[in-house]
């Protein structure tokens, strides 16, 4: 007889499981794969990291101490200076997000301003865009920024589930813009060997208490299924090419194309100092899937070297779509993941 069963070796079942394990539960985690981690799985290519879920995480207190716990902070690499350069891909090229950016098109800023604070019932993202930044900023900024982290419309995903802090700051201030503080520089962090450091540590640690390959359940006194909510998923393909030369001309975190653009492709991540190019798209078969990057790679980023580097991955089902009505369902994230844990393991 357990104490509690977990279902599910993703950060969130692994986290919940050291939990209740350093608590001196007896726990038994059952992984239906035949590798624990879910969809943080890191995966050295022709000397190159590929991660195939999160590439970084910002800093959040638990997830810092519990890496510190788990003896793994000499692993942790923190992000270059420049990655809080982010593009838009408009008609005219790439553009760099930047204040400027905000205040040119600011007039419907200028009211935002004098906005009282309010605490209204959930809505989408693109009224609560509307209302404070007016249609530009709704389409080219907060749109493409919807699809680079939630793969999901604007028109249907709840605000208050995927951005808390705008609705807190409305909340508790009425303005967005006079509450933000734009960071300077970006935290964002990850681990020398790539983000699967963090779950096949806990693994470690959890040696004879998790099964793979079983989706059996045994007797335990508590269950905790960490598997799929009864929601939306979207799939997405994720094509990486890398390359020999660095290629810094866009230094930073990559670009997001606004729907508005009618492309199949969604954004482009930039990583390993300008030589690996991580393509998100809608779902496509692989050989469509590379002619696109290929041509991104040409006339967006003027890269016409040859990659060294050809990697396609389709991630079915893998972004949870939180539309309006679904505040009772856990969250999206690893920090997100990992406070989940903890309160499954403390309640
Ligand atoms: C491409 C991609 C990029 C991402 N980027 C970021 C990022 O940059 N930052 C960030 O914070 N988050 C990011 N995320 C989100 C983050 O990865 C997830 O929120 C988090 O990994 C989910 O962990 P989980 O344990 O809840 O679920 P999962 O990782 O899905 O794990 C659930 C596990 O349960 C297992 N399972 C399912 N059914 C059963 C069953 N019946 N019996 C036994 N086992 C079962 C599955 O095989 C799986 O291993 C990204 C996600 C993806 C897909």
């Amino acid at each position: 007889m357990y104490d509690a069963l977990i279902i599910g070796g993703g950060i969130t079942g692994l986290a919940t499981a050291y939990f209740l394990h350093k608590k001196g539960q007896k726990v038994l985690l059952v992984e239906k794969e035949a590798r624990v981690g879910g969809w943080i799985r890191s995966e050295k290519k022709e000397g190159f990291l590929i991660e195939y879920g999160p590439r970084a995480l910002r800093p959040a207190p638990l997830t810092l101490s519990l890496i510190e716990e788990l003896g793994l902070t000499d692993q942790i690499v923190w992000a270059s200076s420049q990655l809080h350069k982010r593009y838009i891909y408009l008609e005219k090229g790439l553009i760099r997000i930047t204040p400027w950016l905000f205040i040119k098109h600011s007039l419907p800023l200028l009211r935002e301003l004098f906005l009282k604070p309010v605490d209204r019932p959930e809505e989408t993202i693109a009224s609560f865009s509307l209302r404070h930044f007016g249609p530009w900023i709704t389409n080219n900024i907060m749109d493409p920024l919807t699809l680079g982290i939630y793969g999901g419309s604007i028109e249907s995903l709840s605000l208050d589930r995927t951005f808390p802090l705008l609705k807190k700051l409305e909340r508790e201030k009425g303005s967005i813009l006079r509450g933000m503080q734009l960071p300077k520089k970006s935290t964002l962090f990850s681990f020398i060997e790539g983000m699967q450091t963090l779950t096949d540590r806990l693994a470690q640690v959890l040696e004879g208490s998790i099964r793979v390959n079983s989706t059996e359940t045994p007797e335990a006194k508590r269950v905790i299924s960490t598997a799929k909510a009864e929601m939306t998923y979207l799939s997405m393909t994720v094509v990486t090419l890398g390359y020999s030369k660095r290629y810094k001309q866009f230094p930073g975190f990559g670009f997001l194309v606004p729907s508005h653009r009618g492309l199949s492709l969604k954004g482009c991540l930039f990583q390993d100092e300008g030589r690996l190019f991580s393509f998100m798209m809608e779902p496509l078969a692989e050989e469509a899937a590379f002619r696109i990057a290929l041509e991104a790679v040409q006339e967006i980023l003027g890269i016409d070297e040859k990659p060294i580097l050809r990697d396609y991955f389709l991630a079915k089902e893998a972004i949870p779509q939180y539309t309006i009505g679904l505040g009772h369902l856990p969250p999206v994230g690893v920090n997100a993941c990992i406070s989940q844990a903890l309160s499954y393991a403390e309640n």
